[in-house]
């Protein structure tokens, strides 16, 4: 059977994919949901994944 080779992956390796992220600040809204403020990855801007030859300068 042929084995395929995946394409190496480009997820951005601070993140592992996940650019942004809410975070809770424990208060709440007027209306009584939860106040939140996201986060975004600062090595690949929310992106979640780094073009190639950042990954080839870095040695990942
Ligand atoms: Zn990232």
């Amino acid at each position: 059977m042929p084995q395929y080779t995946r394409a190496r992956s480009r997820i951005c390796p601070d993140c592992d994919g996940f650019p942004r992220v809410a975070i809770t600040t424990g208060q709440h809204t007027p209306d009584g949901r939860r106040l939140t403020v996201i986060a975004a990855c600062r090595s690949c801007d929310g992106t979640g994944s780094v073009p190639a030859a950042v990954l080839t300068r870095t040695g990942r």
